[in-house]
């Protein structure tokens, strides 16, 4: 490990953090995941990924590696200056986690931003969106993420929201409220526990038969293993909560149009049937062109968050210095043709 360097990458969940070091060209050199803790209120959190990034600079720094920076992804809105107004999922409420874990980190450079679209980075970087410039990543887990990078870059949005296709509402006639609020988001039925909750519905209003009937307790694993076994029941449902994702997609090719379509998440673990099922909704949705955007499924699995943290502080780290150095090679005063001059760059005189 000598002389590389890298970054630390951290995925902050409702249920672990997981901390990755990866070199400049991509690798992932360590991985560590530890519990959140959740209820312990966000400056102990904050202090704890404090501590841990603290240890694994150290001991990479005693192997002679030098670290950038860290950079964190949160299943949240985040504004470009790391601000975060409400976390639901992790009771985080106005607060800039950048600014406190700099402080915390004697000002190492930290760079925080919204999960989906980090793990949308991750992908872009070393996962299946290499080679394209605009990607729009849907993560299937608990709940549904989305994530936007145009042009290389991640899109915040004004408010941190851009990319928030979770809590689209695709559904308008839902009986059930959201935990935003609202009711009959893609949230509620293309999430691990949407596809649940409508597989619990569809065998409720049908007698006809399933194995799922003889579970327990239903899982979106166990639906997509009965769908893969020929389960019709299992098949229709998953068919009907991705009916909605392929609908949103088109939709959302309306305004953002990216290159590419990726599909994360633990539920993408589904692998090409989930992926058909969405690839013919949406092109059934598709309207204006016919031009169909590729659907692929992400690659990294649950390692595209630290892959994308650790390069959103490469991408911060690179501007800074650019900027730094253009600040520097700017000439002090700028001659003109006439023979007057201004003043340019970092000099502080004014001649005339
Ligand atoms: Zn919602």
């Amino acid at each position: 490990m000598v002389n590389v360097r890298a970054a630390i990458g951290v995925d902050l969940g409702g249920t672990n953090i997981k901390y990755g070091i990866i070199s400049e060209e991509g690798k992932l050199l360590k991985k560590i995941s530890k519990p959140t803790g959740k209820n312990r209120g966000e400056l102990q959190i904050l202090k704890d990924i404090a501590e841990e990034i603290k240890k694994i600079q150290t001991e990479f720094i005693k192997n002679n590696g030098y670290i950038i920076g860290a950079g964190v992804g949160i299943p949240g809105p985040v504004l470009k200056n790391g601000y975060v107004e409400n976390c639901v999922n992790l009771n985080f409420r106005e607060i800039n986690p950048q600014k406190v874990l700099e402080e915390m980190l004697y000002k190492m450079h930290i760079a925080v931003g919204n999960d989906a679209n980090v793990a949308a980075l991750g992908e872009m970087w070393q996962g299946s969106g290499r080679g394209f410039d605009s990607i729009l990543i849907v993560t299937l887990g608990t709940g549904v993420g989305g994530g936007v990078v145009q042009e290389r870059q991640i899109v915040y949005g004004s408010r941190g929201l851009a990319g928030e296709l979770g809590h689209v509402v695709v559904k308008p006639d839902e009986k059930e409220f959201c935990n935003c609020g609202k009711r009959g988001c893609l949230d509620q039925i293309a999430s691990a526990t949407g596809i649940v909750r409508m597989t619990k519905r569809i065998l409720d209003f049908t007698s006809a038969p399933s194995i799922l009937r003889e579970e327990q307790w239903l899982d979106a694993e166990k639906i997509v293993h009965a769908a893969k076994e020929g389960d019709v029941i299992a098949y229709l449902s998953l068919d009907y909560c991705m009916s909605f994702l392929g609908k949103c997609l088109a939709e959302a090719g309306c305004i953002i149009d990216p290159q590419v379509f990726i599909i994360g998440g633990g539920v993408s673990q589904a692998g090409s049937i989930l992926k058909d099922m969405i690839q013919r909704h949406y092109e059934k949705n598709l309207s204006l062109t016919k031009q169909k955007t590729p659907i692929v499924i992400a690659e990294l699995g649950n390692d595209a968050g630290i892959y994308g943290a650790a390069k959103m502080i490469m991408i911060q780290e690179k501007e800074r210095m650019e900027k730094q150095n253009d600040d520097r090679s700017e000439p002090s005063i700028i001659w003109r043709n006439s023979g007057a001059c201004s003043r340019g760059g970092r000099a502080s005189g004014r001649l005339k």
